[in-house]
């Protein structure tokens, strides 16, 4: 039950650069629409940021993921491995094609799939894999792609928490043939509601274009050879993402600032054996999308005490992990994935935003411990 206001929310966009100015000269241009400077502004900006190639900018993440599967060709009879702990929208596209998504299970420490969870997925009937850069960490893409090409199969990426990540120097995002981000509100880059797609293939990059555009040739007007969708993005969130884009390197960095104090307070807890913090393995740049933390509790209902505490007497917002997939009713096919259970019913995000000043990252940790060594007993 919650008695105090909010003091430190989960996660908030900031608009510390020139989404004002940009915005502004939309409303004065009158190019509020999908035709405007902007759109090609932001396209170009995020792929030169990432340093990947001709980004489409698309209305949110979901129907970036859509317009992916739709480029790669998903249909009914096809699987396609996905992860089970992911946001719903994750699976939700491959289902959208008609596809059927089988779930793989996480590693416990990077919380992502790992080559061997996706190989213990395969099915006779698999196609691609669809992997997912969870909560500011890239998967080991490099293995999976390998594993993939072996297979005859495609990738996709879901790098809608990893924006800015990076293996070996390269963004999450660069290392399938086709990958997605999302802008939404709380994310490292956020127009409110927007999504980016990058494909690799220039063929299977133009049909994307096509079908964000009602399915339109893009050379004959009013000539629809196909059934498209309106995935078009405005020209007025594209100027809230240009401003954005061009702050990438605070927003990034911040986070970074954010997670290694917190790692730093709250390492007591894993050296008594309480929680697991995020990990960054070698060759690996975490960005941390929201700072997050494992319970190493057997009882459950502990997390649920844990948030009501800190929000109830102290205004602090927490949030869950996601519900694996394969628990939810439309994908529960009888498959048991322990790692996506376990952290599904443990983890804990943290208040993680830009501007989140140091002293308040020491006063949610101080609370976090003493709430944390209190409700978890092991
Ligand atoms: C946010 C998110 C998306 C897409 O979200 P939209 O709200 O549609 O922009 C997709 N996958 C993951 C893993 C996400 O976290």
């Amino acid at each position: 039950m919650q008695t105090i206001p909010i003091r430190y929310q989960v996660s908030k966009p900031i608009l510390a650069g020139k989404e004002r100015e940009y915005v502004t000269d939309v409303l004065e241009s009158g190019w509020i629409s999908s035709s405007g400077i902007y759109i090609n502004r932001f396209e170009q900006a995020v792929s030169s940021f990432l340093r990947l190639q001709e980004g489409i900018a698309v209305c949110n993440g979901t129907v970036a993921l859509h317009l992916a599967c739709l480029g790669m060709g998903v249909k009914p009879g096809m699987d396609v491995v996905v992860p089970s702990l992911t946001y719903v929208a994750t699976a939700n596209a491959v289902a959208y094609c008609g596809g059927r998504p089988v779930f793989a299970d996480c590693d416990l420490l990077t919380w992502n799939v790992t080559r061997e969870s996706i190989e213990a997925a395969w099915t006779q009937r698999t196609v691609g894999v669809l992997l997912v850069h969870l909560y500011g960490l890239a998967s080991p893409a490099l293995e999976i792609h390998a594993l993939c090409a072996e297979r005859g199969a495609w990738l996709i990426e879901d790098c809608a928490e990893s924006f800015g990540a990076q293996i070996e120097g390269r963004a999450a995002g660069s290392f399938g043939d086709t990958s997605t981000f999302s802008f939404y509100g709380n994310k490292i880059v956020s127009t409110g509601e927007g999504g980016m797609v990058f494909v690799r293939d220039p063929v299977r990059r133009e049909l994307v274009r096509q079908l964000k555009g009602q399915g339109m040739d893009l050379n004959r007007r009013y000539w629809h050879p196909m059934v498209g969708y309106n995935y078009r993005m405005s020209n007025l969130t594209a100027a809230i993402g240009l401003g954005q884009v061009e702050m990438a390197g605070y927003h990034l960095a911040e986070r970074r600032r954010i997670a290694s104090r917190y790692i730093k307070n709250l390492g007591v807890l894993e050296r008594e054996g309480l929680v697991r913090l995020p990990v960054e393995p070698p060759g690996y740049l975490n960005v941390y999308w929201l700072f997050c933390l494992v319970l190493q509790s057997s009882e459950p209902r502990s997390r649920e005490r844990i948030q009501e505490a800190l929000l109830g007497s102290h205004g602090i917002e927490t949030r869950p992990f996601f519900v694996p997939m394969h628990r939810l009713p439309m994908y529960d096919y009888g498959q048991h994935l322990s790692h996506s259970e376990f952290l599904g019913d443990r983890g804990l995000s943290l208040p993680t935003y830009s501007g989140l000043p140091d002293d308040a990252v020491d006063e949610i940790s101080e609370i976090a411990v003493a709430v944390i060594r209190r409700e978890v007993k092991r």
